[in-house]
């Protein structure tokens, strides 16, 4: 008999009660150098300290001059080259009346220059250009500050710390930053009927494929996950581990054991010597799966089906990850059309395999594949999303928007 545990909730209640023991645990920041910061969740607001650009400056290659001093001349407008000013060099003297000076992309603006005109408008002779047409006033600058003023606050706590965004920091001059700390996760398969690849395989024994599978989507979080070995079906042995891992991890993700089964033991042993948060989800696959906490770590358990791993992990771990690391920026929910017709026949919060591919007007389909057992990994391994489809019996029909989670 299992000890007094939560029974069945609906994916929301899970959600819910993930977040709230996440944000719990707010860590305190790291500071952390600029250039390992891709991935990592922001920890304090970032206020632009100069400007971008910093410096008006040219767009172009070219010419740089006063439009008022081009006005002025006689037709066609010549002027002599009185210098260069390329990229890297400062400002220098202001610019002489009536003269020119030769100016590359990004190249400060001399004092007294208001207008670039491009190298490909011009014939250069001896020192000398000579316009064909009139640029207009300003054409072909950057101004200060026209991207970003100094003082402006660019980005918050808890928004991801995406390429681009890095990139921005560094335009600014930013070199350290402070991030959120990354969980660490232990990750547990179990089963005494588990076989690493590579071995032989005896007979009534499998591969272990839960760990890579496990392993890979943690990492394509961003995390550098500890497998542990293989736990087998064997409660005094499972303990030991289970509690050492606690002592030092701040998430122990396993998976399989969390049943009903005589075999599994997860349920009794966080509900002994834990706590257990929630144990069974109305979803499908995944339902047995537990959330728990020994000392500091919290316990995602997850079922043992390859594609149970895969619903679960990304339908509640990667909001537990999120949470963990003050994410405040919501996920961006996806949606295709169904590529095909298909009846939902039971009651739970579905997570289909399916296929993404354009359909003929270009947008985004879904092919749900038929194998939606979930024992069957094939299905998932030529699948690229799982089709999310609420509680409730329903049939679905071709071309209606769906909810996808792409992986
Ligand atoms: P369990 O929840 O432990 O009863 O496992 C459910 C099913 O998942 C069983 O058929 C197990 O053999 C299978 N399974 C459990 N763990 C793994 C794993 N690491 N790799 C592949 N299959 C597994
Ligand atoms: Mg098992």
């Amino acid at each position: 008999m299992h000890a007094e545990i939560p029974g069945r909730i609906a994916i929301d209640e899970a959600l819910a009660i993930i977040r709230a023991v996440a944000a719990e645990r707010a860590p305190a920041p790291e500071r952390i150098a600029l250039r390992r910061a891709e991935g990592r969740i922001l920890a304090e607001d970032i206020i632009a300290p100069i400007a971008l650009p910093p410096f008006d400056n040219s767009w172009m290659d070219g010419f740089a001059l006063r439009h008022a001093d081009l006005a002025a001349c006689p037709w066609p407008p010549r002027m002599r080259i009185a210098g260069a000013q390329y990229a890297g060099m400062d400002p220098g003297r202001p610019l002489e009346s009536g003269c020119c000076v030769r100016i590359t992309t990004g190249a400060a603006l001399p004092a007294g220059a208001d207008t670039v005109v491009i190298k490909e408008d011009v014939r250069e002779d001896d020192g000398w250009i000579e316009l064909g047409h009139l640029p207009e006033p300003g054409a072909d600058i950057r101004r200060a500050g026209e991207d970003v003023m100094a003082g402006e606050r660019l980005l918050g706590a808890g928004q991801v710390l995406t390429p681009a965004r890095v990139s921005l920091l560094a335009a600014l001059g930013i070199a350290g930053i402070a991030v959120a700390p990354r969980p660490t996760v232990a990750v547990f398969t179990t089963g005494d009927e588990l076989v690493e690849p590579g071995m032989p395989l005896p007979p009534g024994r499998i591969y272990n494929s839960n760990r890579d599978l496990l392993m890979g989507l943690l990492r394509q979080h961003g995390l550098e996950p500890t497998a542990w070995p293989t736990l087998p079906d064997e409660t005094e042995r499972i303990r030991n581990q289970l509690e050492d891992a606690a002592a030092a991890f701040d998430l122990v993700l396993t998976c399989g054991g969390v049943s009903a089964g005589e075999k599994d033991f997860l349920p009794d042993f966080l509900a002994a010597h834990g706590k257990v948060h929630f144990w069974k989800v109305r979803m499908k696959p995944g339902m047995p799966v537990l959330f728990g906490q020994r000392e500091r770590a919290l316990f995602l358990s997850l079922p043992g089906n390859p594609v149970s791993v895969l619903a679960t992990f990304l339908a509640l771990g990667v909001p537990l990850l999120d949470g963990l690391q003050g994410r405040r920026e919501p996920r961006l929910r996806w949606h295709a059309r169904l590529a095909g017709p298909w009846r939902k026949t039971h009651g739970r919060h579905e997570f289909l395999r399916g296929r993404l591919q354009p359909g003929a007007d270009g947008i985004v389909r879904v092919a749900p594949n038929a194998a939606d057992a979930s024992h069957r990994l094939r299905g998932a391994a030529e699948s690229d999303a799982l089709i999310v489809l609420p509680e409730g019996e329903r049939a679905y029909a071709a071309d209606e928007v769906v909810e996808i989670l792409p992986y």
